[in-house]
């Protein structure tokens, strides 16, 4: 549980209650000294996301929030963003009632909240989680923000132009170490 204001990793808890959103935690950051609050749920079954490879694994709020926040790296965000959007979509996976979800889907609910919250992160947790089938469908994603945007002014579009080449020299460096290797 990372502190809101100050990345810090570590917090104590100030108080604690039993609320209809989970369990409601007062913490108080052990670096900056501030105050945040946290809900915690308690899940009677355990969540497992299956990956398109076939190889399961227990969703986890901290390794969704871990990717968030490399996404989001020195984007202009307000403060709790982040931590609402891993509530968020821990309560609707958890509303599916379901023992296993398709990791394909919680990928599909980051990008959905990205969208909206900052097009910069978007791409890049796109470009880096998103199982894109192939750059072409990636280039489609580019092209479809840029449609939707053009009544903007530039400086988002710019960043995401400039990401587009990087993003297409990592694809050709890992084909060519397919072939290196051989397999
Ligand atoms: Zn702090």
């Amino acid at each position: 549980m990372h502190c809101p204001f100050c990345g810090h990793d570590d917090s104590k808890v100030i108080d604690s209650r039993e609320s209809p959103d989970g369990v409601r935690r007062r913490r108080e950051c052990t670096g900056c000294g501030l105050r945040f609050t946290t809900y915690e749920r308690v899940h009677t079954t355990p969540l497992f996301l299956a990956k398109s490879d076939g190889r399961r694994e227990p969703f986890s709020t901290d390794k969704l929030e871990r990717s968030l926040r490399i996404a989001c790296a020195k984007r202009p965000l307000e403060v709790g963003a982040i931590g609402k959007i891993v509530t968020d979509i821990d309560s609707e996976l958890h509303r599916l009632g379901k023992a296993e979800v398709e990791s394909r889907v919680v990928g599909e609910m980051v990008m959905e909240r990205l969208r909206e919250l900052d097009r910069v992160a978007y791409i890049r947790y796109a470009s880096v989680y998103r199982d894109f089938e192939d750059l072409d469908t990636f280039a489609q994603e580019v092209e479809a923000l840029r449609d939707e945007s053009s009544d903007n002014p530039k400086p988002q579009l710019r960043l995401i132009e400039d990401d587009v080449p990087r993003i297409a020299d990592r694809g050709r460096r890992r084909r060519t170490r397919r072939a290196v290797s051989g397999d």
